[in-house]
């Protein structure tokens, strides 16, 4: 299978929101990670949960931007699943954003729904 046949949607931040703002989204929104996008909707960034309790955790409470990771790991949606398995691994990370030729964001493949994946038999 491909990334467009595994991803799901995802809620994203605007960049110039607090740290604040983006707890509250990841708890109402149910999701652990979140792009950070610019005006264009274009991604410039993510953060996770963890990302905003270590925020809080060194007294951090104000703009995302500088706490947000800005080099963030992707795939497209013709990328081949087995890729996004590879990615995670290698980085030690839980999600990948799927963005397209402009950077805008159309969704997210998460270990979760790679597991998922793997036990229904695919
Ligand atoms: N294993 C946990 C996880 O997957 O979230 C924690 C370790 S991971 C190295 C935590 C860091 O990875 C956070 O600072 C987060 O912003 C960053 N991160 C999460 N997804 C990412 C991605 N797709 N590309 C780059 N960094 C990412």
């Amino acid at each position: 299978p491909l990334i467009k046949d595994v991803m799901v949607p995802v809620a994203t931040i605007k960049v110039g929101f607090s740290v604040y703002e983006a707890a509250k989204k990841i708890i109402e929104d149910r999701f652990n990670h979140l792009p950070v996008v610019d005006e264009d909707k274009r991604l410039v960034g993510i953060v996770t949960s963890w990302d905003v309790s270590k925020a809080l955790a060194l007294s951090k409470d104000g703009d995302l931007a500088p706490i947000m990771t800005r080099n963030v790991i992707t795939v497209s949606p013709e990328d081949p699943v087995d890729l996004a398995v590879r990615l995670l691994e290698k980085h030690n990370i839980s999600a990948l954003p799927v963005i397209d030729k402009d950077r805008k964001v159309l969704g997210i493949v998460t270990g979760e729904g790679l597991s998922k994946l793997i036990s229904r038999g695919l």
